[in-house]
This record gives C-alpha cells, sequence and structure tokens, in this order.
C-alpha cells in the first residue's frame, strides 16, 4: 500500500535558513501541518516528520518535502520551484508540474518550474529515498517579502488546492492499479 510522507526540512534545533527572525524550519513545519490535516480532512492519510529526507521507503510511496531559499543578496528573486530525483521519468514530472499548478494557483507563488537533480541542488540524498515520487518543493525565497506575504497568509488556499491536485493524483493511480 502506497503512502504518503509529508517532510518539513530541518529541525527546531537546526532551522536551516534564518532571515530576520523568520526560521525556514518554522515556515515549512507550519505549511506541512496544515497539509496533514487538509489530506485528512480529504480522507488521505499522511505522515508528517521532520528533519533530512530520509531512506529506505518503498517504491510508490510519496514524500512531499518542502524548504524554503534564500537569495543571500543576490538579485532579488521570489516564487516557488520544485526539484525531483535525476531519474524521475515524464509522469512523475507531470505530477509535480500540476502539485506546482497548486501552489502557483491564484494569489500564490510565481512559478519557478520542475527540475531534476544536479549537484547544485543541496538535497543530495533525494536521490537515495528508494521512491522517485519524491518532490522537494521550495516555497518561495525567505528574504522576499512577497513570497513571506504569501506563506503567511494565503498557505489555506494554496493547501486546499494542493490536497486537490494529490487527491486527483492518488485517484488515477488506483484506476491504474484496477484496470
Ligand atoms: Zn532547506
Amino acid at each position: 500500500m502506497r503512502k504518503i510522507y509529508i517532510n518539513a526540512g530541518h529541525l527546531a534545533y537546526s532551522p536551516g535558513g534564518v532571515y530576520k527572525g523568520r526560521r525556514e524550519h518554522s515556515d515549512v513545519l507550519r505549511f506541512s501541518s496544515l497539509l496533514e490535516r487538509e489530506l485528512k480532512k480529504e480522507g488521505i492519510s499522511a505522515v508528517l516528520y521532520e528533519g533530512p529526507l530520509g531512506e529506505g521507503f518503498n517504491e510508490n510511496d510519496i514524500i512531499l518535502s518542502f524548504h524554503r531559499d534564500s537569495n543571500m543578496k543576490k538579485e532579488e528573486s521570489h516564487g516557488a520551484y520544485v526539484t525531483l530525483p535525476a531519474d524521475a521519468d515524464a509522469s512523475v514530472q507531470y505530477d509535480a508540474f500540476r502539485l506546482m499548478s497548486g501552489l502557483c494557483s491564484d494569489g500564490g507563488f510565481k512559478y519557478r518550474g520542475v527540475h531534476t537533480y544536479t549537484k547544485k541542488c543541496p538535497h543530495k540524498s533525494i536521490c537515495k529515498t528508494g521512491t522517485p515520487f519524491t518532490f522537494v518543493f521550495t516555497l518561495g525565497f525567505m528574504d522576499n517579502y512577497r513570497d513571506n506575504d504569501i506563506l503567511d497568509n494565503k498557505s489555506p488556499s494554496l493547501i486546499r488546492e494542493l490536497a486537490g491536485c494529490l487527491k486527483e493524483i492518488e485517484k488515477e493511480a488506483e484506476n491504474e492499479n484496477n484496470s
């Protein structure tokens, strides 16, 4: 049986990015908890865990991992993107695109694309989870006021969109298994 895992990147005592009192881990944990609750409301069970991605998942499991980026005084970038394992096939890329369309729906993040793992990606363990359905989402830039405003104020509606996309993806997978 396929499981959905929600991963809030980093830990309370090792929060990842920090910017003006904002902590990456707190940002993504808040978002992840809301997503877990929304999925349960939709009848989809998901397991929330914090910290590194980990290894040894079943090959059909879905991992939705959440992080944030920062500009570090370079250009003023904003928006969300998702990174997939290097061997993600076209159908996983398509699912990733659909999930991104939830995050980038009305009032949401600017769309910054679906990427596969390259050496530039800081999440090296993405290729070791054991499942090609590993989606590492970057919920905007911590030093961009627009992205922070979206995360702080629009998360509930974006999460509803995201949960809706996930429900459709799950339904299709079920139909495929039954046919
Ligand atoms: Zn991170």
